[in-house]
């Protein structure tokens, strides 16, 4: 499998302009004090080369911005100014805000989806110097979460011949072992005796009988008995199922993993830092197929809470892994439930791919989950779960019925549907990641899968915490 190459970075904090920048980014409030006048005879143009060769980027830009416009200028910025072959680049900042957006965008655009071309593209080395108001423990955070959301891209971007659910599950148990995480499989004959009657239903098309849910745990913090349970919906190519996925409507489902991959970028992101807080990462790996197994409309099936729930269309197989895995995660009581999933073309009708959907049990969270998507530039908007919606997922042979086509609230339809399978009194968040791919990028990255989810997150755990 393609292995996950990340850049080698130097990031230095500078007072004086480096002699050997070959690329240099500022950005002001207004030009008066700008470095760049010194440099300069005649008029200041926003992108110049310079006589020495370094090249040099000017923007203005107000202080009062939302994160997540500053994100995307930033991003314009570091995008429209570094060249291929630069190995030092300096960024100029005279507010703090604007310095670490500069950071996050210059840290993400180093970062190169895999490819499978016959050319690779040489290991990038670069040194990042900082000239500008900033602290040690903001380019630690910038600097894990950029790894983390890189991360969260490269496995979201394999296709679906690297990336299956053994070859996942492998790759997870290694990476566990790397990073020193506790690691439970719970594989499908174990998930059979338990009695994961949801998660088996799709599991059941998968080859080999290879799909599992994995359990990760980094303990950060052994002094305290708090933990907040991420989970992660991981197919790795879905088809749809029996309710095939028609025209091109098949293409790019090898990221519908991506749920999971942000359980792992963020995991990845707390572990670089020596967060001193307690995870837990649920994965939920299959594929959606069809085959001789594979479940198909009309058929009922016993989760592993007892709920029987009413199979109406395959291709609704996100929030039926899901549910098993809820329960697994709140039975171990933690402080919070987040699940990440690409769950529904509903909540990308009601939102477009520039926000994702959020919902909660927890109604003092409905505020403070705004606020954290707002603060980390990456966009949440809640919706209402209220039972009455309970309506349109009543079925006449079940307890519940799996989704009901059709119905434009086909998101808070399967919020409402997950919501059984929580624990009583556990708090939970539900991410429905419409914003995991956005074409052009979103914010700080500029490539179409986003990695939405990882700064997100690590402002979330402020808030939980
Ligand atoms: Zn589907």
């Amino acid at each position: 499998m393609k292995t996950f190459d990340y850049p080698q970075l130097q990031l230095q904090q500078v007072t004086t302009l480096p002699a050997d920048a070959d690329c240099c980014i500022e950005w002001r409030e207004t030009s008066e004090h700008a470095l760049i006048n010194q440099h300069l005879n005649g008029e200041r143009r926003l992108r110049q080369l310079l006589p020495s060769g370094v090249l040099w980027s000017f923007g203005k830009a107000p202080k009062t911005v939302s994160e997540f416009e500053r994100l995307t200028l930033a991003r314009a910025m570091v995008l429209g100014a570094m060249r291929k072959d630069d190995r030092h680049l300096v960024l100029i900042a005279d507010d703090a805000d604007h310095m670490q957006a500069l950071l996050s965008a210059a840290l993400a655009a180093q970062y190169e989806l895999p490819t499978f071309k016959k050319n690779q593209p040489a290991k990038r080395e670069l040194t990042i110097s900082l000239l500008g108001p900033i602290d040690a423990e903001t380019i630690s955070l910038r600097q894990a979460e950029a790894e983390g959301n890189a991360y969260t891209r490269y496995l979201t971007a394999l296709p679906a011949n690297e990336l299956n659910p053994w070859s996942y599950r492998e790759l997870i148990e290694e990476l566990a072992e790397t990073e020193g995480w506790e690691c439970k499989v719970y594989r499908y004959k174990e998930l059979e005796k338990m009695g994961a009657g949801a998660f088996l239903a799709v599991a059941r098309g998968s080859m080999n009988k290879e799909a599992s849910i994995v359990r990760v745990h980094y303990k950060g913090n052994p002094d305290s008995v708090d933990t907040i349970a991420l989970v992660g919906k991981g197919v790795t190519m879905d088809t749809g199922g029996y309710n095939l996925k028609t025209g091109g409507s098949m293409f790019g489902m090898n990221g519908d993993m991506n749920g999971s991959a942000v359980v792992l970028g963020n995991m990845l992101a707390a572990t670089r830092r020596g967060e001193k807080v307690n995870m837990t990462g649920w994965l939920a790996l299959t594929d959606n197929h069809i085959g001789s197994g594979a479940y198909h409309a009309n058929e009922w099936v016993r989760a592993l809470n007892g709920t029987t729930i009413e199979v109406v269309d395959t291709d609704a197989e996100g929030r039926m892994i899901l549910a098993d895995t809820l329960t697994l995660a709140s039975r171990e009581h933690p402080k919070a439930v987040i699940d990440y999933a690409t769950l529904t073309g509903a909540c990308i009708a009601a939102l477009s791919t520039r926000y994702s959907g959020v919902f909660t049990n927890h109604e003092p969270w409905f505020l403070p989950l705004i606020e954290a998507g707002k603060q980390s530039g990456e966009r949440i908007w809640p919706f209402p779960i209220d039972a009455d919606y309970d309506e349109n997922i009543k079925s006449n042979i079940a307890d519940i019925q799996q989704c009901n086509p059709g119905k434009s609230s086909d998101h808070i339809d399967a919020a409402r549907f997950l919501s059984r399978f929580i624990e009583p009194n556990v708090p939970w968040v539900h991410v429905d990641l419409a914003s995991a791919v956005h074409k052009g990028g979103l914010a700080h990255v500029s490539t179409d899968i986003t990695g939405f989810g990882i700064r997100l997150t690590q402002n979330l755990f402020k808030m939980l915490f």
